[in-house]
């Protein structure tokens, strides 16, 4: 069977805690403490999820298991089926109306239309919810879950105290995050988030895209949105970002973060997006709605 997961881990980063790594698509965790194991996001599928739970042990045993979904984006929760019924599937209160209003499920049916993969994938929510933080303790290991909006309305990051290690999903990514509408309201979210995360002082920041565990690159976020207000602010009017438009000369997202030329084709027009949004937003926040 071979959805690809495996196994991947970073130098210093402690035994107790695996990457499930889904190629380049996503990487979910999965932490073992003392009273229980907890998996944080399901990946991309029911089937998809079941391997990882086999790569690291948890389908045997019978430890009692306890699962986050960090947010509802595809890529973090279509494998709930897998766990559903058998743990507490602990998300943000926001997930709720995520689920409830139909875009997820408008998602699902896009994608399984163009990978069979997904024709099978039955979308399960989750069962229990929290506002701004809760602490799961696992007798070794503390997890505290923290919302950290921004880049989705329901994102919760997972930060471990004992090991100095913030398993920090998508608030942070190599090379740049993306904000969740051009609504000036989520720009500040998402950059708050990341001033949160930084006031914890990991060692470890575990991103769920990019495959990197170094806190440098929440340093590299929060410069490349302060460059982009900066720089926007500096301009007398808004300027044009169109999709069809090729942006102005200093506002391309090479003009903020070195070493785009050097990712994949598709990576690049991916982050490209991501500049784009990031991009509206600080416009709207700066210079108003147009
Ligand atoms: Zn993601």
């Amino acid at each position: 069977m071979g959805s690809g997961i495996e196994l991947a881990t970073y130098p210093g980063l402690d035994e107790r805690i695996s990457v499930l790594r889904l190629g380049t698509t996503v990487d979910a965790i999965f932490v073992r403490t003392a009273r229980f194991d907890v998996l944080i996001d399901t990946l991309d599928t029911p089937e998809t999820c079941r391997e990882a739970m086999e790569l690291v042990g948890a389908e045997r045993g019978g430890r009692p298991l306890v699962v986050v979904n960090s947010h509802m984006d595809w890529d973090h929760f279509w494998g709930n089926a897998a766990v559903a019924g058998r743990a507490a599937i602990v998300a943000h209160e926001a997930a709720r109306e995520r689920f409830r209003n139909g875009s997820v499920h408008e998602v699902l049916r896009r994608k399984a239309a163009e990978d069979a993969r997904f024709g099978a994938v039955e979308l399960h929510p989750p069962t229990l919810f929290f506002s701004d933080r809760i602490g799961l303790d696992g007798g070794d290991l503390t997890l505290e879950l923290l919302h950290t909006p921004g880049h989705a309305p329901d994102h919760v990051v997972v930060w471990i105290p004992e090991l100095r290690t913030c398993l920090a999903v998508d608030a942070v990514e190599n090379p740049i995050p993306k904000v969740w509408s051009d609504d000036p309201a989520d720009l500040a979210s998402l950059v708050a988030s990341l001033h949160r995360i930084r006031r914890l002082g990991a060692q470890h920041l575990v991103l769920a895209h990019g495959q990197t565990d170094a806190p440098s690159t929440m340093d590299r976020n929060l410069a490349y949105f302060e460059a982009l207000a900066e720089r926007v602010g500096a301009l007398g009017a808004a300027p044009s970002v169109a999709p069809d438009d090729a942006l102005p000369d200093g506002l391309r997202l090479t003009d903020f973060v070195e070493g785009i030329d050097a990712l994949p084709d598709a990576a690049r027009r991916f982050y490209e997006r991501f500049h784009r949004a990031n991009l509206a937003a600080t416009i709207r926040s700066v210079h108003g709605r147009r």
